[in-house]
């Protein structure tokens, strides 16, 4: 037992950055019990059908337009119930399950963007996020390559993202990496962005299209000059580097406001709309742009 917790101690350790130490205690066990839980579980929930992707919008800054949209992963456990992406994405990043997963995901997207195509919505942008595991796998670019043949996807339609510190963890692999995946039509944005150790230098070796400002500075934006500032700075060095810039986490129209004069190109948050069901996207679209027909006239 006093090695059962010794290693739960050590587990705990590795995770805060391995660089520390730890004392055992019950709840750390609790807590592994749970990530053993969520592990076994998802093991199977591809197979069991559990997973889906929900969409987010993103909105054109000067239009009021759909730009496109997030596909985020959502998993309902028939054991466990709906789990939160924060605690299963990194147990999937740790166990290598993200790879298989992200398949799924890629595959699933590609399916919804010629869904969508065939029921007349037009090409709608997807985006999808990649983990740094999968950045790694040499299968990934076939795996791309095969979901965009196989549902004829046009070039530009889908796009991935990767967080900045994922793109940071090993530049040189990287770039390689997304060269091949810009050649086969899909664009790049960079995720969560001021959160990570971006080399300037590197960014703009990078052949990204977005990068999208993490939704911290957006969300404290209004309180605190300083983040105010950063989100500037970050729209500002976004268009230098000739990037579209697209702020996450909008979710009033205060925020709406000051990031328009910011210049910023694409909101993304709940002041728009939630991540949604797929099927639910077409109803949101209509009455966006039965909106923006109403603000039309009375403009003019
Ligand atoms: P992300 O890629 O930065 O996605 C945006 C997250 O912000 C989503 O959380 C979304 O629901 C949330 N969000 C959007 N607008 C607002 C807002 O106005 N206010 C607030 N408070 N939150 C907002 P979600 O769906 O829980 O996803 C969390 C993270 O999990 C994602 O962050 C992404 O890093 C990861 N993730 C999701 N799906 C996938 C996937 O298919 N593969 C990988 N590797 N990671 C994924
Ligand atoms: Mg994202
Ligand atoms: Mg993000």
């Amino acid at each position: 037992e006093l090695m059962r917790h010794a290693d739960v101690a050590m587990y705990q350790a590795k995770a805060e950055g391995r660089n520390s130490a730890q004392f055992f205690n019950a709840k750390m066990t609790e807590r592994a019990q749970q990530r053993l839980q969520i592990e076994s579980r998802l093991r199977h929930a591809i197979e069991q059908d559990e997973l889906g992707l929900h969409y987010q919008p993103r909105v054109d800054a000067r239009t009021g337009a759909m730009a496109g949209a997030e596909g985020l992963l959502r998993w309902t456990s028939a054991d466990l119930g709906v789990v939160s992406p924060a605690q299963y994405i990194p147990i999937a990043e740790e166990t290598g399950l993200i790879v298989p997963i992200g398949k799924w995901v890629i595959e699933h997207a590609c399916a919804q963007i010629a869904l969508w195509r065939q029921e007349g919505l037009g090409d709608i942008e997807v985006s999808i996020n990649l983990s740094a595991l999968q950045l790694r796998d040499s299968g990934l670019v076939d795996a791309l390559e095969a979901s965009l043949r196989r549902h004829a996807i046009p070039n530009g339609v889908l796009e991935i993202e990767i967080t900045e510190s994922a793109l940071m963890e090993s530049v040189e692999a990287n770039l390689q990496q997304l060269q091949a995946i810009r050649r086969l039509g899909v664009g790049l944005a960079i995720d969560d962005f001021g959160t990570g150790y971006s080399s300037l230098n590197y960014l703009s070796r990078f052949p990204l299209d977005k990068l999208k400002v993490d939704r911290s500075f957006v969300h404290d934006m209004l309180d605190d000059p300083t983040n105010l500032a950063i989100t500037r700075a970050i729209i500002g060095l976004g268009h230098t580097l000739g990037l579209k810039v697209v702020a996450e986490g909008v979710e009033t129209a205060q925020e709406v406001d000051i990031l328009r004069g910011a210049d910023c190109d694409e909101f993304q948050g709940f002041f728009f709309a939630r991540p949604m069901p797929a099927h639910e996207l077409p109803a949101w679209l209509a009455a966006r742009d039965a909106d923006r027909k109403v603000l039309v006239q009375l403009a003019g």
